[in-house]
């Protein structure tokens, strides 16, 4: 097990931050989010508010468990935010490195859980 896993798995709250691109795989990110926040593996969060700077949104984040950044493609626009924020040692995913070409990977169910499954390994409840 990887050190951050071990970590969320030993912590509170994990928060899970998509993306949320207009691209498909942006799309796919902010569904796979979605989805682990219904089931209450992690609370999905906006990154816009940290890229914002609000103070509610930045507090919950610094006090979380763990943190999952879900990227649709090698921009990786969630992960700069964060790190733009003072974050760092969170978790990542990022599409391109699991074979989802940007515009080449439409949303699927079938694509969104298997984002899901891997951004969920970091999650801590
Ligand atoms: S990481 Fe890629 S898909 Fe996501 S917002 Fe940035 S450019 Fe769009």
């Amino acid at each position: 097990m990887s050190e951050q896993r071990e970590v969320a798995r030993q912590s509170g709250t994990s928060l899970v931050f998509a993306c949320s691109g207009a691209a498909d795989v942006g799309a796919i990110s902010d569904r796979a989010a979605r989805r682990l926040s219904a089931e209450k593996s992690a609370s999905m969060c906006c990154i816009a508010a940290i890229g914002a700077d609000i103070q509610e949104i930045v507090a919950k984040a610094r006090s979380a468990g763990a943190i999952v950044a879900i990227d649709g493609c090698s921009l990786e626009c969630a992960k700069k935010v964060l790190e733009q924020g003072g974050f760092q040692g969170f978790a990542h995913v990022q599409l391109e490195d699991m074979g989802m070409g940007k515009g080449k990977s439409p949303v699927t169910d079938e694509r969104v859980e298997t984002v899901a499954q891997e951004a969920r390994k970091f999650c801590c409840r």
